[in-house]
């Protein structure tokens, strides 16, 4: 076993991840929490980390109440639309009903808005979103944060929690390793925030080989904020629901902006609208569904993947139009400039002029997560004021796991928070983590040697699996007592995508499948025992992959559950072609027991809190 040195840090509250949702916790932690300490732990570097890295071109969810142009509520009956009526209405009001206020802190501290010259408001792409110069954005965030912790730690990655003694269920902080260095950190908290993101490549990506880093979502998110929690016993919802984006095939730059700003459109290849061919055919799978406005987006990707299916495809996204305006042309390419460069060079290795040519688009992969239009993650308190008995437990973004909270992907069941709403997210649940402590919740938590040094030797055996078994490699790679954590990641990609309905069977899975993928995920796990990691950058490949591994069995579980295709485009299940809102009108919520590892599953009611429009209107 290698002699790493071991660092022990005792806090208040220790953030993990320092995404858009972490940056938010901790920068808030501090403004309640005056005399607490507080500690971020980052797998990348805060100033470049998260989905946000690389910058954004628009703030996706931004009310503008100070102008009347929409209020919380109406943020609530669009996301409940969006996601086929299955929303934690508590959750997703709480976070609208805050969300200027942090976008309002985002202009404060010099973040690039644009202004519409007219009005001398924040410039609008949509309806929710906002334009922005943001290639800065992290940076900026990133700053906020580090201007309220006591200490940000970089490049570390956590890979377990730390439990009390006394109280199973109740959280003592987390360890993990440092990537560069491979020392061993131990993290005593009192609270622990978790925010790290949501997960690709948990399904076999549309771009293998040497382009597979190449998916829409970040590369380097790997399920942490879903396995952390699992593994702590924290109940988990909606994880069935992931996300099949439309976007600018090979690149996937974004098509926001297109579809809002530039008003381009789609079309197959004979020129034909599409999406009206299969308006009947979708209406008997989901009913009424389709005719709400805006068009949900797992159904419009429907149409999307029946058209290819078909065999009228490629789609295009038509740009021809659009891009003889000069002022249209330059936010088109703008766009990508500010938050998917990779787009461009897509398009000039392909001799692609989108004044000249209309783009091809595709659909991606499937992702899991819990802010974008999707909806899958930790099963959460909600606020005090507004939330059902059912869902209320005292803090607000605390798990089932007393003094775990979390934030962002992270949190499950409010969709559509975007990089704003999950700021905003972190700070709800960082000021509920003080409370907590004020509250005395946190007093006598016990974290002993035994519990951390049975954790470090888990955490470096792959060192050691690669360090006994390379003798036995009978040529290039492999050997007959480890596998590699990109041979491990290559099988999951494998099981999750045949059995649990990727890209290459069209998003489509049953019970049979469902089952016999389960089956294969476990063998997996029990493979996963003798990942061999040859350095501390193949060790951090190899609790990704962990972590990604356990992320799937979640999934497959809620899958196999939902007996209905609620979202047809994000996936189907062959045995139970339509929508049943009689039987599945409910969200899902599992729990799995981290004594024996066995997931049970339970229906959770769904309260319609907000009123729907129409009835507004009568009353
Ligand atoms: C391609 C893409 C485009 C988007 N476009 C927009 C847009 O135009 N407008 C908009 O408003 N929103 C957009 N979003 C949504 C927005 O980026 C997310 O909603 C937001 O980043 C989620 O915040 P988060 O903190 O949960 O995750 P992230 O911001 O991804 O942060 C997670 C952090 O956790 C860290 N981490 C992960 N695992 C560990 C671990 N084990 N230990 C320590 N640290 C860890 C990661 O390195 C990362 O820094 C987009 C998202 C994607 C993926």
């Amino acid at each position: 076993m290698p002699k790493n040195k071991t660092h022990y840090e005792d806090c208040d509250i220790l953030v993990v991840g320092g995404g858009m949702a972490g940056t938010g916790a901790t920068f808030e932690a501090r403004h309640w929490g005056r005399d607490l300490k507080i500690v971020c732990v980052e797998k990348a570097n805060i100033d470049r980390s998260g989905a946000v890295a690389q910058g954004l071109y628009a703030i996706n969810c931004y009310m503008g109440m100070q102008w009347n142009e929409n209020q919380p509520e109406d943020h609530v009956r669009y996301a409940r639309n969006d996601l086929m009526g299955l929303v934690r209405e508590d959750l997703g009001y709480d976070m609208a009903r805050h969300v200027d206020s942090t976008v309002h802190m985002f202009d404060e501290w010099g973040l690039p808005m644009m202004k519409n010259p007219k009005t001398g408001r924040y410039q609008r792409e949509g309806k929710w979103q906002i334009m922005i110069h943001g290639e800065s954005y992290k940076p900026i965030v990133a700053e906020a944060a580090k201007k309220s912790a006591d200490k940000i730690y970089n490049r570390i990655m956590i890979t377990h929690l730390l439990m009390d003694e006394n109280n199973k269920n109740r959280v003592g902080g987390a360890v993990g390793f440092n990537m560069r260095t491979g020392d061993f950190h131990v993290f005593k908290s009192k609270t622990v925030i978790v925010a790290a993101g949501g997960a690709s490549h948990i399904f076999k990506p549309r771009a293998v080989g040497e382009g597979m880093g190449r998916t829409w979502y970040a590369p380097w998110s790997n399920g942490s904020a879903y396995a952390l929690p699992i593994a702590a016993g924290a109940k988990m919802t909606q994880m069935e629901n992931r996300i099949v984006l439309c976007r600018f095939k090979d690149g996937y730059g974004p098509v926001g902006a297109y579809f809002l700003h530039l008003k381009t459109y789609t079309q197959n290849a004979n020129g034909e609208n599409y999406e009206k061919k299969w308006y009947e055919q979708t209406k008997k799978l989901v009913g009424e569904y389709i005719d709400h406005h805006p068009t949900p987006t797992c159904l419009r990707n429907h149409a999307f993947v029946q058209e290819v299916m078909a065999g009228d495809g490629p789609i295009h996204m038509v740009t021809k139009e659009a891009f003889q305006d000069p002022h249209l042309e330059t936010v088109g390419w703008e766009n990508f400039l500010g938050m998917t460069v990779g787009q461009a060079v897509v398009w000039a290795s392909q001799n692609i002029d989108p004044k000249y040519t209309n783009p091809e688009l595709t659909t991606s992969e499937p992702y899991v997560m819990g802010s974008h239009a999707t909806c899958s993650g930790a099963w959460v308190s909600g606020p005090e004021d507004i939330s059902p008995p059912e869902y209320f437990w005292g803090y607000n973004r605390m798990m089932t796991v007393e003094g775990l909270f979390g934030a962002g992907d992270t949190v499950g069941g409010s969709a559509h928070k975007f990089s704003s709403g999950s700021f905003t997210e972190g700070r709800l649940a960082a000021k509920a983590a003080v409370k907590y402590i004020e509250d005395q919740k946190a007093k006598d938590i016990k974290v002993d040697e035994e519990q951390c040094e049975n954790l470090r030797k888990i955490i470096y055996q792959p060192l050691e699996n690669y360090t006994v078994g390379r003798n036995e490699i009978t040529g290039g790679t492999v050997s007959p007592s480890y596998i590699s954590p990109i041979q491990g990641l290559q099988r999951l990609q494998k099981i999750m995508d045949e059995y649990v309905g990727g890209i290459s069977v069209n998003y489509m899975t049953n019970e049979n499948l469902l089952k016999k993928g389960l089956d294969l995920l476990k063998w997996l796990e029990e493979d996963l025992e003798h990942v061999g990691a040859e350095d501390y950058h193949q060790l951090m490949r190899a609790w990704e992959l962990k972590h990604r591994a356990l992320t799937s069995q979640c999934v497959t579980e809620h899958t196999l559950f939902r007996k209905e295709t609620r979202w047809p485009g994000y996936y189907y299940r062959g045995d139970h072609m339509k929508l049943d809102d009689e039987n599945w009108h409910c969200l899902t919520v599992s729990r799995r027991d981290p004594k024996t590892g066995k997931f049970t599953m339970e229906k959770m009611p769904v309260y319609h809190i907000i009123g729907d429009e129409e009835k507004k209107k009568a009353s």
